[in-house]
């Protein structure tokens, strides 16, 4: 694909979506594309990763392997992104060749590297937790507990380290010496909530209902949508949205994540410039999937309704937690039998502790929708009793 061929005009029709990535993000686009027409073709190291079972023919070689992008690129009309742990420099001599990339580059540019985007966060005017950039040699401007993150590739809580004591500092710093690390003050968040959000080419933006989210080990356990918050500060957190998806010139759907602190102030945690394991829910309980959106964004497609079509939902990760080949058939049954319930299966072969092997998102209505959080624990505690039973 070269500018020639594509154009980017508005009424250019887009039919193929590169995506540089495999894994269930990827995947969940299936269905979303197959509905608007479009087919995938995806980049991702393995033929078991989950995305080739909805990709025309994939392009099986690393995520930052810049010559495979290349093949991907000439295939497709558009090429996007499922996670951010590309090489940039790289991309730029294609971007520069005339590919199309969404989001592009530039937007990509500021969030790749944790120090980065809190400068980045910081010279705007967004409220972000304090940081520093650091090497484990240089003294600690502050007391424990704080927080120590590497800068790039870090996911699911990899790469996160919530310091308590010496003690478990020096062992991180064993660890983790020699690699480029943010330290940041640790926030004693009363809640974290995420905003899923989508910003078109043409500066279109829609907002998901506002979601607090629940980590464990610094992993997403639980995600419950709507969040339970003001008016105002449902505002705040859309404002946010709005001014990063604009300065950044984004196109897709990013996820923001944010820390609520006890006196009702939103912090910025993170930013990614992709689709979020905070918007699963979408799936199910909007009347637009975040997939959906996605590709409606990079295809140059009108944006679509974000509108919950229940009254709440929530959404409970299925975390591996042991090493073991299985496909826990059974298991998915009974969870499939709660009422309101959706199983979705990423079809990886392998569990291991921690890995995000699928998701079961709960739609209620009525009387259950009233009750919030105790409801949505409740129901999370069912699912996990599940899913944990030997
Ligand atoms: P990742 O990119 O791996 O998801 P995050 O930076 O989002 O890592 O951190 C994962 C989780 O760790 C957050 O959702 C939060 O629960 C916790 N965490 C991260 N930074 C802080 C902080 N500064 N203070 C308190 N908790 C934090």
């Amino acid at each position: 694909m070269k500018s020639s061929q594509t154009a980017a005009s508005p009424s250019a029709k887009i039919k193929r979506v590169g995506v540089v990535g495999g894994g269930q993000l990827a995947w969940m686009m299936g269905d979303a594309a197959s509905k608007l027409g479009i087919e995938l073709v995806v980049q991702t190291p393995h033929a078991t990763d989950p995305a080739t079972a909805v990709s025309i023919d994939p392009v099986l070689a690393a995520i930052d392997d810049v010559n495979a992008t290349a093949k991907l690129a000439d295939r497709c009309d558009v090429v996007t992104f499922e996670n951010e742990f590309v090489n940039l420099d790289g991309l730029r001599l294609l971007e520069q060749e005339g590919v199309l990339f969404q989001p592009s580059l530039s937007s990509l540019y500021p969030l790749l590297d944790k120090y980065i985007q809190r400068c980045y966060l910081r010279d705007f005017g967004l409220p972000t937790p304090r940081f520093w950039e650091w090497d484990c040699s240089a003294d600690l401007p502050f007391d424990f507990p704080f927080v120590i993150k590497v800068r790039r590739h870090g996911y699911d809580g990899q790469g996160t380290f919530i310091v308590k004591n010496r003690e478990s500092f020096e062992s991180i710093c064993a660890r983790l010496k020699g690699r480029p690390l943010l330290l940041e003050e640790f926030v004693p968040f009363d809640r974290e909530l995420a905003v899923i959000a989508a910003r078109s080419a043409s500066g279109e933006i829609a907002i998901y209902p506002i979601v607090e989210t629940q980590q464990e080990n610094q992993v997403c356990r639980l995600v419950i949508a709507p969040a339970d918050i003001s008016l105002e500060l449902k505002a705040e957190a859309e404002a946010i949205a709005r001014t990063l998806l604009n300065s950044l010139q984004a196109v897709g759907v990013f996820g923001i994540e944010l820390f609520l602190t006890a006196d009702n102030k939103l912090l910025v945690n993170e930013i990614a410039p992709r689709t979020h394991n905070s918007g699963h829910f979408t799936i199910d309980a909007c009347k637009t999937s975040q997939f959906e959106q996605h590709l409606r964004a990079v295809c140059q497609l009108p944006l679509g309704n974000c509108d919950l079509n229940c009254n709440a939902a929530l959404m409970v990760n299925l975390l591996g937690y042991e090493s073991a080949e299985s496909d826990y058939l059974e298991k998915r049954k009974q969870l499939a039998q709660i009422k309101g319930a959706f199983v979705h299966w990423y079809g990886k072969k392998e569990s291991r502790p921690g890995r995000k092997l699928g998701h079961v998102t709960v739609v209620l209505d009525g009387e259950s929708a009233r009750n919030g959080r105790s409801q949505a624990e409740s129901i999370a505690q069912t699912v996990e009793s599940i899913w944990r039973a030997s």
